[in-house]
């Protein structure tokens, strides 16, 4: 199947974004691209191998978009749960189940999330027994909107009698007789969270159904942050049988960090669409929940700097044994406090960083004397523009003064850092159009109070879209092979229907994916695009 010819032409077709480089006409060959430039050549070298030829009429094509970090198994999972947010009535929640569990049969667990009593027309909570009057062969588990309650069928009720510790309040909802209402709450969600093991067959289910949702969305390439075993099986079974078509790059999680060590795995071991790149590690929270680690108290609760999440100690060891297995270290670090400390971790094994690259996840909240670090060794980044809009508090968290030091992306950029773009998804949306109108604008039609101490922090279209493909690549260390449109890189390319660089910024969020080819292959084709398929 790779002996296969395929012309683009009649295209504007961005090659690169830095510099900004395009061509009229691309051919592809297997799974690279073996010319790009006029229409004219595309077009007769594809007829004279007996290749197709398709005539994009004016269409924008650009290379695919890189997303350096993400939780793709956490994303197929959301794809199959059942969404109740804005559930009405008890009668509607049944309903939505009632429509899951028929187009899903293979489902062992069915899971669902969002809903909330307070909008049900019944003015109740729902119970066990709404539940069974739609499923009782299987168990339920709906998740409160806040997430610290949830809702289950007499099915799981029973799962939960073998545990060991009794089912009693304040975890586990009784009524006046005695009876579990089937609302269960904090560690008792935890509790039935934590009984769904998901086989092998249900992950790569999540996993199709992600790819599938990145393709639509023009992503060609993602990174996993934190990959656990059973989602690297589940990947790895997908190649074997030739059914992973994404590019998946993993950071394992660190528990697995002493069997890569054991079996000699470096950085770059596996194949074009599934690859181990290092090893992911958590060094604090999240500003949202104030456990993001500041070397100054929160503005709005000076009782708390926030939560370590590992002690130094450990941190040395596991940059200091990454890095000694050829491991690129990709740290989790969003208070500048947490950032202090990997750099640090980083400095203090500085003489691999150029070879690995090890980087910064986030990087929310950073000192400027903590980017001219960064840069002198020469460590990445990795960011995720679209928190701008989510973290519309992050002024109160750490207030006026400290708020030109949130998402600095320009200052960073100045300073010579690499830099990769990413969602983060499925804590955003995976859509990219979202994210560089997010790093365009940074909030600025949304009132996001940030954009008023950060306009200066805002980033041209071009640097966001350069940031998206080839940053992101950088920071993968495939810059060679990955990023942009040259010849004798991998054919990964998508078909847009807007000139992102001619529209305003506001339409950016608009722009739509016609059709999407990885490694050459078509894998996401729209209507408007059917020569292609
Ligand atoms: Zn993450």
């Amino acid at each position: 199947m790779f002996s296969q010819i395929l012309s683009l032409i009649n295209g504007k077709i961005y090659v690169s974004f830095k510099p900004l480089k395009t061509a009229n006409g691309i051919t592809l060959f297997g799974d690279k691209i073996l010319y790009v430039g006029s229409a004219d050549h595309a077009d007769i070298l594809a007829k004279l191998q007996n290749g197709k030829v398709v005539d994009l009429d004016g269409k924008v094509a650009m290379p695919g978009f890189i997303d350096s970090h993400l939780h793709l198994d956490s994303l197929g999972i959301g794809l199959n749960t059942i969404d109740m947010r804005n559930t009405t009535s008890i009668k509607d929640l049944q309903d939505r189940l009632k429509k899951f569990a028929a187009t899903h049969p293979e489902a062992k667990w069915i899971r669902g999330r969002g809903w909330d009593q307070e909008s049900f027309e019944e003015g109740r909570w729902p119970n066990k027994s709404d539940l069974d009057e739609v499923v009782s062969d299987k168990p339920v588990l709906l998740i409160r909107t806040c997430g610290h309650a949830a809702v289950v069928n007499s099915k799981t009720l029973e799962l939960l009698k073998g545990l060991s510790k009794p089912l009693e309040p304040p975890e586990y909802d009784r009524d006046n007789s005695g009876e579990l209402t089937g609302i269960v709450r904090e560690d008792g969600v935890k509790t039935v969270r934590n009984m769904i093991i998901y086989t092998s067959e249900e992950y790569i289910k999540f996993l199709k159904d992600a790819s599938d949702h990145a393709f639509s969305n023009g992503v060609t390439t993602v990174a996993i942050a934190g990959c656990i075993s059973e989602v690297f099986k589940a990947l790895h079974l997908m190649l074997a049988n030739n059914e992973l078509r994404l590019r998946v790059r993993a950071f394992l999680s660190k528990e697995l960090l002493p069997y890569a060590k054991v079996l000699g795995i470096a950085r770059n071991f596996g194949h074009p669409n599934l690859k181990i790149s290092g090893v992911k590690v958590l060094a604090d929270g999240s500003l949202g929940a104030r456990t993001a680690l500041l070397s100054e108290p929160y503005s709005d609760d000076p009782s708390t700097s926030g939560v370590p999440t590992i002690s130094e100690e450990e941190l040395h060891r596991i940059v200091k044994e990454s890095s000694e297995n050829e491991l690129q270290v990709a740290a989790h670090g969003i208070g500048d406090k947490s950032i202090d400390q990997i750099l640090n971790a980083y400095e203090a094994f500085k003489e691999y960083i150029p070879k690995l690259r090890h980087r910064i996840e986030h990087t929310s909240v950073i000192r400027p004397d903590q980017i001219k670090r960064m840069a002198k060794l020469g460590v990445g980044t990795a960011v995720q523009p679209h928190f701008i809009p989510s973290d519309w508090w992050a002024v109160k968290r750490v207030g006026v003064k400290r708020a030109p030091w949130v998402y600095p992306f320009k200052t960073l950029l100045d300073a010579g850092i690499r830099m990769g773009f990413s969602t983060d998804c499925p804590v955003e949306p995976l859509n990219p159009w979202l994210t560089v109108y997010a790093a365009v604008t940074r909030g600025e039609y949304e009132g996001i109070e940030l954009s008023k101490y950060t306009a200066n922090e805002k980033l041209d279209v071009a640097t966001a879209l350069h940031l998206y493909t080839q940053g992101s690549a950088q920071i993968l260390h495939e810059e060679k092979e990955l990023g942009t449109l040259e010849e004798g890189k991998f054919a990964d390319l998508i078909i847009i229907d807007k000139d992102p660089l001619q529209v305003e910024p506001r339409e950016l969020k608009d722009v739509k994916v016609l059709g999407t080819i990885v490694g050459g292959i078509p894998v996401y084709v729209s209507d408007e695009l059917h020569l292609l398929a």
